[in-house]
Formats: structure tokens, C-alpha cells, sequence
């Protein structure tokens, strides 16, 4: 027997295996899918209709031309079959199929394979047209059957497809998109080659389907792994595996001499013991980035809630802080009544205790703002009101308001400023007297004895020169100057830890021996102060020489 090794049938062969391991691989992937199992059946049809393609142009000589191009025509009749059943399951993994689909699909088919394979009903007989493709005497009317069956089935196919993918979510509609496109492209093709030209008795071109078909295969692998990310990679390694063997084995069969064959032996199983080496480390390294990929979409997930869960919180601070003002202001109404006596002259013990319930009140009031702060900032609500401003004023204006509170605690506190009026800036003043009336209240706290310091400053730097990012060069500022404005509140207290430094403006920070001068705090006061500040473009930090020697506090401005 002899093979006729001509380019054309090296194509069809090296196709031929492609559709086939492409068909391997898919149903080897799961089993138990419909859809891989439909996709598997069509890889067997396409399989058969390039071997007896192989058989037909191959073995001219030594098998009857009539069996063969039978064969062929009978092989073909199954893909469009196949298709369509395809079609019809594409993508889910367990096929139900209608009555119609089941009992009337099948019946075009099988008249189809009966007359390819009766000699005398499709095909009369074939010969050999030397330095030609071979010739195939057709019967009329069962070809015009064929041609629409053929048609039909694969019209039928494309129907089917096109109303997937117009109902389909997005990645199933890609999907869809590369089958379609990979259906319609190759068989537009091969409808004229393999059918339309025979028919006119053109038979030049009688094998560019096997080989097209291909690409059809190609697309739908490729679809069907689509949803396994990476199963591509996988299917590219054994299928370079697979070929290797074919070529190595190949190489030891038609080897001339013995020493040949065996050494090429030797070689295809050494490269069958790396080849599956090889395929098994890819698939393992696949399956640890899907997993990982997995879990970066399951911590995604667990994030997403637990913002949801920050929201929520944020609202419910929000809500429960509003609803304590009201019967605070209550509270705080009827005490100071009480104290100015509308209800007449309360004894001195009464008095004393009023006075005790106002001044906790006050600070209650005062805790619940920087609770709506907080929930301010977060939810993004915090609105500013910027304008140019005398800080000078402001300060001393803060610090008076603050004088009676610092008298009481029996400290003392001096007002300096570096002489460099005026000292303007554009800020919101109700939440920048906010901040310095804190700063200077957890003086107050924090300093059992001695002073506060609260100083001024205007800090004036040379213009640096700025490049905007449309390449042009300019100065921040039409002075050349590039003035800041420090207020320092430094007092003689406790002082605060190398360690704690660092944490201080965080939310709900409080220093690890706090409470033991102040119990009250709530630990937001400097974290809301950071925010507002940072709000400006402007900066704030702590400085401390160590427990026990006191604390500077420094806000730094942008000057007008
Ligand atoms: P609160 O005073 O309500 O605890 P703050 O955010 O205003 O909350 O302050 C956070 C922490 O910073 C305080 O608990 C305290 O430990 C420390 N702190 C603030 N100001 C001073 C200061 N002047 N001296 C020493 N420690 C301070």
C-alpha cells in the first residue's frame, strides 16, 4: 500500500489530529457536559471527514475510488448534525432536548449517511484524474437533497446561535460571538469548495473544508475554556505534547535503519515521561492561579460588605448622636434655669448639683458633636465655607472664650505672635476656631499645673518654581512669596510618649494613661481636628519632649 504524501493531504492530516485532540481534550475536561460531549461527537465527525479525505486523495491506488469518496460524503453528512446539536446545548452541562429536537433532527441525517453509502444514490462512481483532484459522478437529485440538508441543518445552526447571543449576559455572549464567527467563516467556505463546486464538477478545491474546518474547531475550543481562565494555556501545552509524540513516533516508524528506529524509540518515551511531567505541572500551576484568582474576588466580596457594614455604622452615629442633642438641650435648658433661679432660689447643696449636671451636659453636647463630625467626614457631608480671615483675631477670640475654663483649672495663658501682621488666610472659621478651641481645651485637660502658650507666626518661604502639567512654568503666588501661617499651643503637661505620637490623630486614639488625667475623652477630637485641617490644604502634628514635659501642638495654614 502506498500513501500519497503531497502537501495538500500533510494539511488535511495535520488538521485531522488538531480537531481530534481539541475534541479529546475538551470532553477529557468533564466529562459528564453536555455541551463537551456534543462538542467531542462533532470533533469525531470532523475527524472522519478528513481521514476519508486522507483515504480518498491518499490510497488512489490500492482502495476503490467509489467506497472512498462514500465514505467521504457519508462522513460529512455528520457535522452539520453535530452542529446543530451543538447549538442546541451550548453551554449547559445537562442537554433537554424537545420531542422535535430529539425524534426529527436525527431523520434528515440518517437518509443523508444511507444515500452517501449506497452506491448508485448519491454517488454513481469516481475516478482518477491524473495531475487532478479526483473526480465524483454525482446522482442530481439526491446532490440538490444533500446541498440542502447540508444547508439547511448549518442555516438552522446559525439561527440558533444569533438567538443566544442576543438573549446572552456578556461573557456568554463573547462566547457565543467566537463560535458564531468561527462557524460562519469556516463554513461559508467550504459550502462552495466541498459542495457548491463539486456540483458544477470543479473539484480544484474538494479539500480546503477539511483543513478550514480547523479554525471552526479552534474558536469553539477556545469558547468553551473561556469561563476556565486559564484552560487555554493547558490545551496549548498538550497539544504541542501530543504532536511531539505523533512526530517522534512518526520518525521511529519510517526510520530507515534499526539503530534509527530504537534510538528514536528511546526518545519517544523519554519525551512521553516529560511531556506529561510537563502537561501536569502546567495544570497544577493553572489551578493555583485560578485559585488565587478565587480568592482575590472572594476577599473583593468580603470588602464590598464590609464597607456596606462602615455605612451603616456611620448612619447609625448619625442617627443615634441627633437624637441625643434634643433632650440634651432639654437637660441643659432646664439646669441653667434652675441656676438663675426662674423657679426660685435653690439652696446652695441643690445649686452645686445643678451646676455639676449642666457642666456634664456641656461636655455630653460636645462629645455628640464630635460624634456628628465623625459621621460627617465619613459619609462625605462635612461642608466648608471658605473666606478670607483674620487668624489673629480668631485666636484671641478662641482663647477669651476659653480664659474662664483655664482660670478654674488654675493654669495660666499667654497670647504671642512674631510681629508680621497681617495674618490672613482663607479658611472656614467656625471649624478652624473648632480645632484650636480643642487643641487648647486638651491643654486644659492634659496640664494639671503651669501654663498654655499659644503663639503666631508667619512662616515665609521663597517661591519654589511650580511646573504645571501643561509644561508651562509659573509661581504659586503673584508676590513670589509662598507664606504659611503657624499657631502653636504648647503647654506644661504630661507630655505624650515617643510611642503614642504617631497614633495621636487617629480616630479614637487616646494615649494608654489618659483617662488617668481626663476620663471623658472620646479619643475623635484630634482625628475630626485632622480632618478639617487637611480640608484647608493645611497641616497638623504633635511634638513632645517625652512624658512628663509637656506638649506642643502645631497647625500650619496657607497665608492670603
Ligand atoms: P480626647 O481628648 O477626647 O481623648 P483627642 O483626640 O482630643 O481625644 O486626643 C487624643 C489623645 O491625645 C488624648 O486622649 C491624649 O492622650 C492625647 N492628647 C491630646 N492633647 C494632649 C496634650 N495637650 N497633652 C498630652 N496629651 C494630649
Amino acid at each position: 500500500m502506498e500513501f500519497n504524501f503531497d502537501i495538500v493531504n500533510v494539511l488535511v492530516l495535520i488538521a485531522t489530529c488538531t480537531n481530534l485532540t481539541y475534541g479529546l481534550i475538551i470532553y477529557s475536561r468533564n466529562r459528564r457536559s453536555a455541551t463537551n460531549l456534543a462538542f467531542f461527537f462533532l470533533t469525531i465527525g470532523v475527524g472522519f471527514w478528513g481521514a476519508s479525505m486522507l483515504v480518498f486523495r491518499g490510497f488512489v491506488n490500492d482502495i476503490d475510488l467509489g467506497l472512498s469518496s462514500r465514505l467521504l460524503y457519508a462522513s460529512a453528512a455528520v457535522i452539520p448534525f453535530a452542529s446543530l446539536y451543538f447549538a442546541i446545548i451550548f453551554p449547559k452541562d445537562i442537554a433537554s432536548l424537545s420531542l422535535i429536537e430529539r425524534w426529527v433532527i436525527p431523520t434528515p441525517f440518517f437518509i443523508a449517511v444511507v444515500i452517501s453509502l449506497i452506491p448508485g444514490f448519491l454517488i454513481n462512481g469516481a475516478h482518477v484524474v491524473f495531475g487532478n483532484e479526483n473526480f465524483i459522478d454525482f446522482n442530481i437529485k439526491f446532490h440538490i437533497f444533500y446541498v440542502f440538508y447540508i444547508a439547511g441543518y448549518f442555516s438552522w445552526v446559525f439561527m440558533i446561535l444569533i438567538q443566544k447571543y442576543r438573549h446572552a449576559e456578556r461573557e456568554l455572549r463573547t462566547q457565543v460571538l467566537y463560535i458564531l464567527i468561527g462557524t460562519l467563516t469556516t463554513t461559508s467556505i467550504a459550502l462552495v469548495t466541498n459542495l457548491l463546486l463539486p456540483f458544477f464538477h470543479v473539484f480544484a478545491l474538494n479539500w480546503v473544508g477539511q483543513v478550514g474546518v480547523a479554525a471552526m474547531i479552534t474558536s469553539i475550543t477556545y469558547s468553551i475554556s473561556r469561563h476556565h481562565l486559564f484552560d487555554i494555556k493547558i490545551i496549548a501545552t498538550e497539544l504541542f505534547v501530543f504532536f511531539l509524540w505523533v512526530f517522534i513516533l512518526a520518525r521511529a516508524l519510517i526510520a530507515d535503519s534499526l539503530m534509527e528506529r530504537v534510538s528514536n524509540l528511546i526518545l519517544f518515551v523519554i519525551t512521553v515521561g516529560v511531556g506529561l511531567l510537563l502537561v501536569r505541572s502546567v495544570i497544577k500551576e493553572v489551578e493555583a492561579r485560578e485559585q488565587i484568582e478565587k480568592l482575590a474576588k472572594d476577599l473583593e466580596a468580603a470588602n464590598e460588605r464590609l464597607k456596606e457594614l462602615d455605612q451603616l455604622k456611620s448612619e447609625f452615629v448619625s442617627i443615634a448622636s441627633h437624637q441625643l442633642r434634643s433632650p440634651l438641650t432639654a437637660i441643659k435648658g432646664y439646669a441653667s434655669l434652675i441656676l438663675e433661679g426662674s423657679f426660685g432660689k435653690a439652696p446652695p447643696a441643690i445649686g452645686e448639683a445643678v451646676g455639676k449636671i449642666l457642666d456634664s451636659s456641656s461636655r455630653l453636647v460636645l462629645i455628640i458633636e464630635d460624634f456628628l463630625n465623625l459621621s460627617r467626614i465619613e459619609q462625605g457631608r462635612m461642608k466648608y465655607d471658605f473666606a478670607p480671615t483674620d487668624v489673629e483675631a480668631m485666636v484671641k477670640s478662641v482663647v477669651g472664650e476659653l480664659a474662664p475654663t483655664i482660670k478654674t483649672a488654675g493654669l495660666s495663658i499667654s497670647f504671642t505672635t512674631d510681629n508680621q501682621p497681617p495674618y490672613k488666610s482663607n479658611l472656614d472659621v467656625g471649624k478652624i476656631k473648632q480645632v484650636i478651641g480643642n487643641i487648647i481645651d486638651n491643654s486644659i485637660k492634659y496640664t494639671p499645673r503651669g501654663s498654655i502658650q499659644v503663639s503666631l507666626k508667619k512662616e515665609t518661604q521663597n517661591a519654589k518654581r511650580v511646573t504645571y502639567n501643561v509644561g508651562v512654568e509659573g509661581v504659586q503666588n503673584t508676590e513670589g512669596q509662598n507664606n504659611k501661617i503657624l499657631i502653636t499651643v504648647a503647654d506644661t503637661g504630661i507630655g505624650i510618649s515617643k510611642e503614642t505620637l504617631p497614633t495621636l490623630f487617629e480616630k479614637f486614639s487616646r494615649a494608654k494613661d489618659a483617662s488617668k488625667t481626663n476620663t471623658t475623652g472620646t479619643g475623635l477630637g484630634l482625628y475630626v481636628a485632622k480632618q478639617m485641617v487637611e480640608a484647608h490644604g493645611g497641616r497638623i502634628w504633635a511634638e513632645s519632649d517625652g512624658v512628663g514635659k509637656g506638649s506642643r501642638f502645631k497647625v500650619e495654614l496657607g497665608g492670603v
